[in-house]
């Protein structure tokens, strides 16, 4: 009979996978084994924070994949798999054959990295939202009822992590919605990090939008390309690197506060993201290495690990791509042509790799970061050159439609993955 290539989780990658494998050659089995028969988008989630959207928009569902391109849907979690008979097995002790695996199951929380945190903190007090759910709707309650005048914290995470410029994007948010609905709120963002991709051209629209006043080094470096004005009264959001002691330490659930290298917060809603790392599934089916992540020879995104199994989207080491969405559905791309020529005993192309993070300052102000990416002695390296960004001296034209290119991509984007 035809190959039978089985995937692992249902997000980004592993959508985008099953509907390109099938139009590559609609005679293969593509069988995916998903957790929930509905998919939670993580992009775009953070527009149910401002009421920009319901919960409900975030439901992705799959049945364009199974009516369109005959995949074919298992609705189970996998708790292991037998690499040499090519099983994979499910919670509902299901035992499922393949002939090429394909394992994307995104990122794991790891609550524990806090003193005071934990999933259960998380779940009831201290939401994290990354991977959205009931987390989410809890943040949107919290930020939205909280308190004239209160606090919200907002600690992002260590590199590497899901969707880079995401933390940045949410902070700026709900800062523009409290402006409207909380004007005497404050915003701190404590990070542990002291840069993040995207900062000139998102601080600069906090700068010109809430009166936010740039570090003194990015405003050196950048009064160079733009004018920038800082300002005499501070607006309502901050944000403390990890040189000045942004780290979190340690969350008390009860008091509400957050303990930093520098300070103790006392806060009305905490919006802790953690550090993250592969997908459990990942860890147990030996594809993750010490560092959390799965290594892959990036040609295929084959396992380094384990034979006839590739691992695509957050949870591969994918070196200079970042972790997003789009780079999730352009490796899916690329891992699905791989597979059809190497069952066909053809040589593997020579791949070629995309991602463009687009962000919001504010819901008319868009950014964005935009590369091409190469095999560069076996490595995944960034081949485009220095212009990548927004350039910092854009038109207000060029910035509203930046923010149109966001919306118009999170419903183009879902459609290519999805439907
Ligand atoms: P996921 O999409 O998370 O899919 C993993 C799937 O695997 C899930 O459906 C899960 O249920 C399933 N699964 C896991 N374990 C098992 C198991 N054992 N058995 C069965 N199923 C399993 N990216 C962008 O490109 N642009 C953006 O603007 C953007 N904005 C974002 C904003 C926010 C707030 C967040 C949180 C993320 C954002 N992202 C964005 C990132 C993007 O959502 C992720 O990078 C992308 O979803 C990763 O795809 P994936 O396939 O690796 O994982």
């Amino acid at each position: 009979g035809p190959a039978h290539i089985v995937i692992v989780g249902g997000g980004v990658g592993g959508a985008t996978a099953a509907k390109y494998l099938k139009l590559f050659d609609p005679t293969l089995r593509v069988t995916v084994i998903e957790k929930s028969p509905v998919y939670v988008r993580p992009y775009g989630s953070s527009e149910v924070l401002n009421q920009h959207a319901r919960m409900e928009d975030l439901n992705v569902s799959y049945d364009a994949l199974r009516s369109r391109y005959g995949v074919e849907f298992v609705f189970d979690t996998v708790t292991d798999f037998d690499p040499q008979a090519r099983t994979v097995s499910t919670a509902g002790r299901q035992k499922i054959g393949y002939d090429r695996l394909i394992v994307a199951p995104g990122i794991q929380l790891m609550y524990g990295a806090y003193a005071g945190y934990s999933e259960q903190v998380a779940n009831t007090s201290v939401p994290s939202g990354w991977i959205p759910g009931a987390q989410t709707a809890l943040l949107a309650r919290q930020l939205q009822g909280m308190r004239e005048g209160g606090t919200f914290v907002l600690a992002a995470p260590p590199n590497p992590y899901r969707c880079p410029p995401g933390p940045y994007e949410r902070a700026a948010l709900m800062t523009e919605w409290f402006m409207k609905h909380n004007p005497r709120a404050k915003v701190i963002l404590v990070d542990p990090k002291d840069s993040f991709v995207t900062d000139e051209t998102m601080m600069l629209g906090w700068n010109r939008l809430y009166n936010f006043n740039l570090p003194e080094d990015y405003a050196k470096r950048m009064s160079a390309q733009v004018e920038i004005k800082q300002h005499a009264t501070p607006g309502m959001m901050s944000w403390v690197r990890g040189k000045d002691g942004g780290r979190t330490l340690k969350i008390d659930a009860k008091k509400m506060t957050i303990e930093t290298e520098a300070e103790v917060i006392k806060a009305d809603v905490i919006n802790v993201v953690p550090p993250m790392k592969a997908g459990q599934i990942a860890i147990t089916l030996g594809l993750a290495d010490s560092s959390g992540w799965c290594p892959v020879d990036r040609r295929t995104f084959a396992s380094t690990l384990q034979a006839n199994v590739h691992v695509i989207g957050d949870a591969s080491i994918a070196d200079a791509m970042p972790k997003s969405g789009f780079s999730a559905n352009t490796q899916a791309k690329v891992v699905a042509r791989a597979i059809i020529e190497e069952l066909a005993g053809r040589p593997v192309p020579e791949p070629l790799w995309e991602n463009t993070c687009y962000a919001l300052a504010g819901k008319d102000y868009g950014l964005f970061v935009a590369d091409v990416f190469r095999l560069v002695d076996g490595k995944i390296a960034r081949t485009n050159g220095k212009e990548r960004y927004l350039p910092l001296n854009a038109t207000p034209a060029q910035i509203k439609l930046g923010a149109r290119y966001q919306q118009a991509w999170l419903r183009t984007f879902t459609q290519d993955c999805f439907s």
